[in-house]
C-alpha cells in the first residue's frame, strides 16, 4: 500500500472566522489605519501576523486604543462592560463577535432576567467565556469538568439553566450535562448544547478520519480552543494526534512506519497552511491525497450593520469615475 494523506472535510475556516477576517479587511479598505483589534481577531498566529503586516494593531485592553480611534471587537465576543468603556472613551467600534457567540450572550441575558442561576460550561479565562460571564456576572457559575459539577453548592431545587462555550468537546460536554441533570433534574438549557455547527462538524470529521489514519496532524495555534479539542477527539478515537502551527512543528519521527496521515485544521486556520503541510509530507512519500467528507457545510453570516451601512454609502466605481 502506498503512503497516503487523508484530508478531513469540513476543516479550517468556519463562517464566524470568515466574517471576522472579512470585517478587518473591509475596515482596512474603507477606513485604513490606524485600526485596532481588541485581542486576536481569531486565534491563529498566521492570521494575526498577516494583519499586523498590513498595519493593524492588536491590543489587550481598550486603554491602548488612542481616543477617537477605531477598534474591532474579536470573533470571541466581549462583555457589556467593554462596550460601555468604548462608548465612554468615544472610540469608533465594529463588532466582529460571531453571531453564534452572540446567541449564547442573549440566552444568558434571558436567564438572568428570569432570575436563574446559570451554569456556564467552558474554560476559565478563554475570551469567549469572559465575554459571556460579563453579561450576568452575579448569575453565572463556570464549570469545566464533571468534578466541578459535584462541587457546586446550590440548593437541590434551585432554578438553574446551563449554557456552553461554543468550541468545547462534544463528548466532554455531554458528560458534564449528564452530571448536571443527575444533580439538578429540573435544569434547563438549549435543546442539545451551544457547541456550534463548525465545532461539531470538525470533531465528527476528525473522529471519522481517526478510524483509518494512524497519525493525525491538527493544524492550528496553541491558543485555539477548537483546534485543541480536535486533538483530544482524535486521540480518544485511537489515533496519535499532534497540534501543529505549521510545517515547522512537524517532527519526522512521528511519521516512522506510518502509512496514512490524517490532516485537519481548526476553525481559525487558513487553508494555505493545509496545502503547505501536504507539500511537506510529499518529501516523505505521501503522494496520494484523499479527501474524506463527512458533511457539506454551507453557512454564511451577514456583516455587522455598522459596516454594511458604511459600505452601502460608499460611491461605486462608476460614480467615482
Ligand atoms: Fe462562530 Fe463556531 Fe466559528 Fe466560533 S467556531 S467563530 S462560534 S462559527
Amino acid at each position: 500500500m502506498s503512503k497516503q494523506i487523508l484530508l478531513a472535510s469540513p476543516r479550517g475556516f468556519c463562517a464566524g472566522v470568515v466574517r471576522a477576517i472579512d470585517i478587518v479587511n473591509l475596515a482596512l479598505e474603507v477606513y485604513g489605519t490606524p485600526l485596532y483589534v481588541l485581542n486576536e481577531i481569531v486565534h491563529n498566529a498566521h492570521v494575526v501576523k498577516d494583519f499586523r503586516n498590513k498595519g493593524v494593531e492588536f491590543v489587550r485592553t481598550l486603554d491602548d486604543v488612542p481616543a477617537g480611534c477605531r477598534v474591532i471587537f474579536s470573533a470571541h465576543g466581549i462583555s457589556p462592560e467593554i462596550r460601555k468603556r468604548a462608548v465612554a472613551r468615544e472610540l469608533k467600534t465594529i463588532d466582529a463577535t460571531c453571531p453564534l457567540v452572540t446567541k449564547v450572550h442573549l440566552e444568558a441575558l434571558r436567564y438572568k432576567r428570569q432570575n436563574y442561576t446559570i451554569i456556564l460550561i467552558g474554560h476559565e479565562h478563554h475570551e469567549e467565556v469572559v465575554g459571556t460571564m460579563g453579561e450576568a456576572p452575579d448569575h453565572i457559575k463556570l464549570v469545566g469538568s464533571s468534578e466541578e459539577v459535584d462541587q457546586l453548592d446550590l440548593p437541590a431545587n434551585a432554578r438553574i439553566a446551563y449554557l456552553t462555550q461554543t468550541t468545547l468537546s462534544l463528548d466532554d460536554t455531554r458528560e458534564i450535562i449528564e452530571r448536571l441533570r443527575l444533580r439538578y433534574p429540573q435544569i434547563e438549557g438549549p435543546n442539545v448544547n451551544d457547541i456550534c455547527y463548525a465545532t461539531q462538524n470538525r470533531q465528527n470529521a476528525v473522529q471519522h478520519l481517526s478510524r483509518t489514519a494512524q497519525v493525525i496532524l491538527v493544524i492550528g495555534s496553541a491558543n485555539s480552543s477548537n483546534s485543541n479539542r480536535l486533538v483530544e477527539v482524535a486521540e480518544k478515537a485511537g489515533a496519535q494526534a499532534y497540534l501543529i502551527n505549521d510545517t515547522h512543528r512537524i517532527n519526522p519521527a512521528w511519521l516512522e512506519n506510518v502509512e496514512s496521515v490524517g490532516i485537519t485544521a481548526g476553525a481559525s486556520t487558513p487553508e494555505f497552511l493545509v496545502n503547505e503541510v501536504i507539500q511537506y509530507l510529499g518529501q516523505f512519500g505521501y503522494k496520494e491525497v484523499q479527501e474524506v467528507q463527512t458533511v457539506d457545510e454551507d453557512v454564511h453570516f451577514a456583516l455587522p450593520p455598522e459596516l454594511e451601512k458604511t459600505l452601502a454609502g460608499r460611491p461605486t466605481e462608476q460614480m467615482r469615475d
